[in-house]
């Protein structure tokens, strides 16, 4: 028999195991690879994401690639991300909403993307709906899904939506315009803004499902991330993140329970809880607003007016 000091001991020590189990989070990015901008043109964004990542030591992440941004050149960058080890998967040919476009044509695109992505390596075999956007309604969802399937694609869910892209819109057309950014202050904002959707997210799957899963951020292959991912990953490290593959965030339970709802754009993680009853005005984070976002943008000062 243990003793009671023993018992208590053992207690202790695994309550203090559960809270030091870092969260873990997989990074991926959408669009890949997205055309020049008024900030900087489409290679220079793909070395520094390159970049930041290597220099960041990030295991692995996955280029969701929209394959009509596929040219000479722009299959050059691809190379590169794969050539660094990072891997590639599927967003479609033409990003297009297959809510909007019905099963069969989106079935088609999907395989024009398959198509264009055979020459590359280090292609996995998940898709992500653009928009996350996975059908009219539930039939229609679970009609592709089986289309997925057929086609041996899984599904590349995200768990952590969020508005990167928006801001990353607002700072380049800033700079378009030929306004001063202050970056300090942009990167502030971004690490903050997508923070609290982490978060919130997480504490979402502690609600719905008791525990935190391995989550899978929704990133965009843009200047924001080219300019401010690495920071990212410090940032969430020192709050005791631990950051992971893509590949191993998808091993996590989660990936065999597909929600049978018609409420997916919001990720997995909502789709889950809205499954279990969460109404959907729970599950989405106030910054998932274009109108947020331009007011907390202005008032951070981030580009000078004057
Ligand atoms: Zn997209």
């Amino acid at each position: 028999m243990l003793s009671y000091l023993a018992r208590s001991l053992i207690f202790v020590a695994f309550s203090f195991s559960l809270l030091c189990q870092a969260r873990e989070i997989a990074f991926t990015f959408d669009d890949a690879p997205t055309p020049d901008s008024a900030l900087m043109t489409g290679a220079e964004r793909t070395q520094k994401i390159i970049h930041a990542l290597q220099r960041a030591k990030v295991p692995d992440t996955l280029f969701f690639v929209k394959a009509d941004y596929i040219n000479p050149h722009t299959a050059e960058r691809l190379r590169q991300y794969s050539d660094a080890g990072f891997h590639l998967a599927s967003h479609s040919f033409s990003h297009q909403s297959a809510s909007q476009i019905g099963t069969e044509a989106y079935a088609l695109d999907m395989y024009k993307a398959h198509l264009a992505l055979k020459s590359f390596n280090n292609v996995l075999n998940f898709h992500r709906f653009p928009y996350l956007h996975y059908g009219k309604d539930l039939t229609d969802i679970n009609q592709l899904q089986n289309l997925l399937q057929e086609l041996g694609y899984k599904d590349g869910y995200v768990t952590i939506d969020n508005f990167d892209w928006y801001i990353s819109a607002l700072l380049t057309n800033a700079a378009g315009e030929k306004k001063v950014i202050n970056y300090e202050k942009a990167r502030d904002f971004y690490i903050k803004s997508l923070y609290e959707s982490i978060e919130f997210y997480d504490a979402l799957a502690r609600k719905s499902l008791k525990r935190s899963p391995r989550h899978v951020l929704l990133l965009h292959e843009n200047d924001a991330a080219a300019l401010f991912v690495g920071d990212l990953v410090e940032y969430l490290r020192n709050k005791g993140w631990k950051i992971i593959s893509p590949q191993q965030a998808y091993k996590d339970p989660i990936a065999k329970n597909f929600p049978q709802v018609a409420f997916h754009k919001q990720g997995r993680v909502a789709a889950i809880a809205n499954s279990k009853g969460f109404p959907e005005s729970a599950l989405r984070h106030p910054s998932e607003n274009e109108n947020y976002i331009n007011q907390a943008f202005t008032a951070a000062g981030i580009v000078e007016t004057k």
